[in-house]
């Protein structure tokens, strides 16, 4: 008797965990993001129904990130990718390999319809963009599970609501801004759509990928022309690298994450870090 019951509840015991991650999870759909921010629109669209898999991992830099081996079985799994479309530099060492690994998936190119500005792969930064790719995003979901496809719509729409009035709340912020006061400085220059944006200017010690140059001393004296004196940073800068400009500067370093885990929050606190700079 006692071993009989012994027995019943290990199969009960071994069984729990299998049950546990059974059908819910394997009905969903897998897919693929590149970066964080892109990761939560899909998220957003494709709710319940999707699984979302982001290859650029948090806290890593998608300029330098290149695929983990450990990522291929997420890849196999995916029915698609939502690349940016835009050359980030992951997509451009990693994209084929991703392909190479699942030639079934489809892959949907999230900034298609969007004008690409002097190389920066940055598009997220810009609302304007933002809805651009929450739709191409929708369209991509609707594609591969036509069942669905009232579902994604009614999320779609929803979440394009909240975008527009995020715009609305970046725009109030600096609507009315002084002109010599719309200077910024970022030493990797990510913020150019959100700059040209809202009628603001990005100054940066980084071009696009390289070590700040001969550039550098000019940066510094425009910088010091507008009273800047702090540099955001994003959070995996290697801090040595700020060191000389912000002694140069006496700088003070702010982070500031242009790859955030919800977008529409990561784009008020954004918002909110340039404001209160400029305002100061
Ligand atoms: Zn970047």
């Amino acid at each position: 008797m006692k071993s009989r019951l012994l027995r019943a509840f290990l199969i009960l015991v071994l069984l729990l965990p299998l049950s546990c991650v059974g059908p819910a999870q394997s009905d969903r759909l897998v897919v693929l993001a590149t970066v964080l921010p892109q990761a939560d629109m899909v998220r957003q669209v494709g709710g319940d129904n999707v699984e979302v898999i982001v290859m650029v991992p948090p806290g890593q830099d998608p300029h330098t990130y290149q695929l983990g081996i450990s990522q291929m079985v997420k890849v196999s799994q995916a029915k698609a990718y939502f690349i940016l479309g835009s050359g980030l530099d992951f997509e451009r060492t990693s994209l084929e390999k991703i392909k190479a690994q699942n030639r079934e998936m489809f892959i949907f190119n999230t900034s298609e319809g969007i004008e690409i500005e002097g190389n920066d792969p940055h598009i997220w930064l810009s609302v304007t963009n933002a809805k651009v790719m929450v739709q191409n995003i929708c369209d991509g979901l609707k594609k591969i599970d036509s069942d669905n496809a009232d579902y994604y719509q009614s999320n779609c729409d929803r979440y394009l609501d909240e975008i527009q009035t995020l715009d609305d709340y970046i725009r109030d912020k600096f609507d009315g801004v002084d002109e010599n006061k719309q200077y910024f400085l970022v030493y990797h220059p990510a913020l150019g759509y959100f700059a040209s944006e809202y009628g603001l200017t990005q100054l940066a010690i980084e071009e696009e990928g390289k070590d700040p140059g001969f550039d550098r001393v000019r940066i510094i004296e425009e910088a010091r022309a507008h009273d800047i004196d702090y540099v955001f940073v994003e959070p995996w800068l290697d801090p040595s690298k700020a060191r000389v400009i912000v002694s140069e500067l006496g700088a003070e370093i702010k982070v500031l994450d242009p790859l955030p885990e919800s977008y529409i929050e990561g784009m008020k606190d954004i918002t909110d870090l340039i404001h209160e700079e400029l305002a100061s």
